[in-house]
């Protein structure tokens, strides 16, 4: 039998470098691994857990589908699909949430954070997205889930959540591990803190052209104070380091890791190698996007049959949870 992988990304907004390197790449991986079955999901429901637009997120849905077949996942391969065309994953949440307590998830840093930014919003949806989360990955009893950093406290839950259910009920629920990438923690353009959606000059698109990748870089902050010495691990000098490491080769890396220590760095001679080579990636995946573009039936058909696939997958576990909890 093989094993199973999942992931997904939020329908918040268009793609950036964070979540391609972070996220698709580990989907690629292990979708060209053949000892997996991968399922890669668009997470529309959990985008409504915080304020939104209801066009923008019928469009977003579609919009990541067509980004994920854009950098190479292949319908072929693995199965893609979107999460609310699945009612299973909102019936299973329910049942798994009786499994957990309030205080354990208003504990979680990652609500707290949340709580934070939308003092106005915090919702019940908002408090369930971790059991959601657990629900999307229990429900397809993967081994492997390809994700940034930033989820782990979310990936611990679900873990607590699979030994609950196998302690009471008698399922046999594997307890998902983390699939890291390299860049499993891209900087923000900005100088501090991570590239996200919802941080507006902290990210670059998949779609972004050459000008506009240069004008964005051309903003990030390069005055740490200080030249010369060791390359600083934070700030906007580090952050471009960092991304230039994911991007360039060792040997034009070092050339700048030098210039650096030795005071003699152009910062407008790197953003600009940095750019190419960002582009030069990019390039292929958007000559893809402008194809699947040009043909939304195919899209539509991909999305039609990835549904439907997922789907039976979920009612079998469903079906045998509900046997398991006396619903049957
Ligand atoms: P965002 O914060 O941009 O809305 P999501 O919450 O939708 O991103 O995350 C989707 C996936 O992309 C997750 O696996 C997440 O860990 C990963 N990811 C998001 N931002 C980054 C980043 N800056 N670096 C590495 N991985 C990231």
């Amino acid at each position: 039998m093989k094993k199973r992988v999942l992931a997904g990304i939020r329908a918040t907004g268009r793609l950036h470098l964070g979540n391609y390197l972070g996220a698709i790449k580990g989907m690629l991986a292990l979708q060209d691994d053949s000892a997996y079955e991968a399922l890669y999901m668009v997470a529309d429901l959990h985008a409504i857990t915080t304020p939104y637009h209801v066009e923008e997120l019928r469009k977003n849905r579609r919009e990541v589908i067509v980004d994920y077949l854009s950098a190479g996942l292949d319908p072929q391969k693995s199965i893609l699909f979107q999460q609310a065309s699945n009612p299973h994953h909102a019936e299973f949440a329910f049942y798994l949430s009786s499994l957990v307590t309030v205080a354990r998830m208003q504990h979680l840093p990652t609500f707290k954070e949340k709580v934070k930014q939308y003092p106005q919003d915090a919702t019940m949806a908002l408090l369930n997205y971790p059991i959601l989360m657990a629900s999307d990955m229990l429900l397809y009893k993967p081994s492997d889930v390809p994700v940034g950093i930033d989820q782990e406290p979310h990936m611990e839950v679900t873990r607590e959540i699979a030994r609950k259910m196998n302690q009471e009920y008698g399922m046999d629920f594997p307890e998902p591990k983390s699939f890291k990438t390299e860049g499993k923690y891209v900087p923000s353009l900005l100088g501090e803190g991570k590239m996200s959606k919802s941080v507006e000059g902290s990210y670059i698109n998949l779609t972004d052209d050459l000008e506009t990748i240069k004008a964005k870089l051309a903003k990030a902050p390069t005055d740490s104070g200080t030249v010369g010495g060791n390359i600083p691990e934070k700030g906007g000098v580090g952050n471009l380091f960092t991304l230039l490491k994911l991007f360039i080769d060792k040997e034009t890396f070092v050339k700048f890791v030098i210039d650096y220590r030795e005071k003699r760095i152009r910062y407008f001679e790197m953003k600009e190698v940095l750019s190419n080579a960002i582009y030069e990636e990019l390039k292929p995946i958007q000559e893809k996007r402008r194809e699947f573009e040009a043909d939304p039936e195919k899209v539509d058909k991909i999305i039609r049959e990835g549904n439907e696939k997922a789907r039976q997958i979920a009612s079998t576990t469903v079906q045998e949870v509900r046997g398991e909890m006396g619903l049957l």
